[in-house]
């Protein structure tokens, strides 16, 4: 059984599905992704950083996952992150710093702001995330669940209270009710995770980050159009290609704030104010230029998050069967692409009455980049010193070879 029809627990439920495990899901709503994964552009992109580091590695190979598996879910392919702090030199020593990460051609290129210029409209040395892809969550959400029957899908329930009961748990409604048994129950339900772990006397330290995209309108004669961008650019922010309206005036989506321990979901103008600069920013416009970006409209959500900005993903210590994948921060899709076949070889080991979960679960990496994507990831982190030992269950062993 899945708590929560977002895009962690979709993509989880799917892929259980695949591998012909039977599977439940359950949510508050009436269908998926209405809430935090109602997100229609997120943007998804391997990292590039000073040095090789893990997360460098997690999100090369989760950016693969994500282009192969969910293509039919792309909005636009590619991106570019401007950099004017870079001249041709420096541009030229970071492409070998990228190939001695590993990084092809056909993944991250260097380009000079000629190319950029034709390319994206921006006139700036900079980044070209080749595989970098925008993603709508709702159809990512609706693509993994068409596997499950409709007697496996359990809409508009929230769970209140979680049991363990004769070897099996148990899920409750807000009224009481006994909504289902499972030997495996994957908490996938965002924040919520944190009240239902509660029920069990488990404390579990979750931040919410609201966060704010805004769409803006621009006048056909803003002195801002010949500057509007047709790519998606990252940086401090990110934001989509402008879109030319028939009137010949023109939307562009911008984002997106990091509200830390803010968990409110209205729109806030001081967000709309700050993502225009954010956008003015990428496009490299003059702040002053702020009025002629109209607040149109506005998408927010509620990102949860950990301490140390990893998602938990994995076992509960010594609870035999519970599992929880959340905490995605601003990376839904990428750790999705991670978290469903984790929790996949996790609940086949449980199942098979092994403790011993094949370390080279992600088919397009090695052993070792699997143990160390589940070692990184993994809940105990957070949980073991409240419970005491680890045990059986939370504790994978690895093969030798
Ligand atoms: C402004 C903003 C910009 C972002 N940009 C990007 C981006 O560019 N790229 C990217 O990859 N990610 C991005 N993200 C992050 C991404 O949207 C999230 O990581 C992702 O949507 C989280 O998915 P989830 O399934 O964990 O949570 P949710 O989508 O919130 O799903 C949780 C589900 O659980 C259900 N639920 C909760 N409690 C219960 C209960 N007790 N009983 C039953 N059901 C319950 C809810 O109804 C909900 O459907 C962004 C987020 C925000 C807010």
């Amino acid at each position: 059984m899945v708590v929560g029809a977002g895009i962690a627990g979709c993509t989880i439920a799917g892929e259980l599905v695949r591998a012909g495990i039977t599977v439940g899901l359950v949510d508050h709503h009436d269908e998926p992704a209405l809430e935090t994964s109602g997100h229609q552009t997120a943007l998804a992109h391997p990292q590039i950083g000073k040095k090789i580091t893990k997360l460098q590695r997690f999100t090369q190979l989760a950016n693969q996952i994500a282009n192969h598996q969910w293509q039919n879910s792309q909005i636009t392919q590619a991106a570019f992150e401007p950099r004017r702090d870079l001249n041709q030199e420096q541009l030229s020593d970071l492409a070998e710093r990228c190939k001695e990460i590993g990084y092809d051609h056909e993944t991250i290129q260097l380009i000079f702001k000629e190319e950029a210029k034709a390319k994206t409209n921006i006139d700036a040395n900079g980044i070209w995330y080749k595989t970098a892809a925008v993603y709508s969550l709702p159809k990512i959400c609706h693509q993994e669940i068409k596997g499950l029957l409709p007697e496996q899908l359990h809409w508009g329930q929230t769970i209140q209270k979680i049991q363990y009961h004769q070897n099996e748990w148990q899920i409750f409604s807000q009224d009481g009710e006994l909504i289902s048994t499972s030997k495996a129950l994957i908490l996938a339900n965002g924040m919520g995770v944190q009240e239902l772990l509660n029920t069990i006397a488990i404390n579990l330290p979750l931040r919410p980050v609201r966060g704010q995209l805004s769409t803006f309108h621009i006048q056909a004669e803003s002195p801002l159009v010949p500057f509007l961008p047709k790519a998606v650019l990252r940086g401090d922010g990110y934001c989509m290609p402008a879109k030319k309206l028939k009137d010949g005036s023109w939307s562009w989506e911008v984002g997106s704030s990091y509200d830390e321990d803010h968990a409110e979901k209205n729109v806030w103008q001081e967000s709309d104010h700050d993502n225009a600069i954010k956008g003015l920013t990428l496009i490299g416009c003059e702040h002053s230029l702020i009025n002629d970006l109209e607040p149109h409209s506005a998408y927010v959500g509620v990102r949860s998050a950990s301490k140390d900005r990893l998602p938990l993903i994995g076992p509960v210590p010594q609870h035999p069967g519970l599992y929880l994948a959340c905490a995605y921060g601003s990376r839904g899709v990428l750790w999705s692409a991670l978290a469903a076949p984790l929790i996949r070889a996790y609940v086949e080991a449980f199942f098979a009455g092994a403790d011993r979960l094949r370390a080279g679960f992600l088919g397009a990496a090695s052993a070792a980049l699997s143990a160390e994507v589940t070692a990184s990831v993994n809940p105990a982190r957070f949980l073991a010193g409240a419970l005491g030992a680890r045990t059986s269950n939370s504790k994978p062993i690895f093969p030798v070879s």
